[in-house]
């Protein structure tokens, strides 16, 4: 268990240091911001659906190493996914990070995202790895006012 502990630290550590997807878009058709206020987290994302499928998604902001790591590991999960799909994740992601310690995550579903399964163990950091999907949760459904995890 220390092993993959080790392994999914490394992942975090390493989306950190070299985001995938911070940029910003040519041609968003939806965008949303995001921030949690608790440890400084700023998220702004944008959205390029062409249908209901997310044709290319990026991010910018700065915050914690788990927050950033999150949002990278978060486009990279959605892209090319439907809405449906994404919200599906959302879900499975959600259950991942609010499950009880010792409850087991079905790992199957979330691939590289089980890098964040580690984050339950510490409350305080729960708020930052779920910001960005918050945020692209209202960026999907067109809300216009800022999320917040407060
Ligand atoms: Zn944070």
């Amino acid at each position: 268990m220390a092993d993959l502990t080790d392994l999914y630290q490394q992942v975090i550590v390493e989306h950190n240091r070299s985001p995938r997807n911070f940029k910003q878009l040519a041609h968003p058709t939806r965008r949303a911001e995001g921030s949690n206020p608790l440890c400084g987290d700023q998220i702004s994302l944008e959205v390029e659906l062409q249908g209901d499928r997310i044709a290319d998604v990026g991010f910018q902001g700065s915050g914690c190493a788990i927050s950033q790591a999150s949002a990278s590991l978060m486009t990279g999960a959605v892209q090319g996914k439907t809405e449906a799909e994404a919200e599906a994740l959302f879900q499975v992601v959600h259950a991942m990070l609010t499950a009880a310690p010792g409850v087991s995550v079905d790992s199957a579903k979330l691939g590289k995202l089980a890098a964040l399964s580690g984050v339950r163990q510490f409350p305080m950091r729960v708020k930052c790895a779920s910001l960005p999907w918050h945020t692209l949760r209202a960026a999907l459904r067109a809300v216009p006012t800022p999320v917040s995890t407060e």
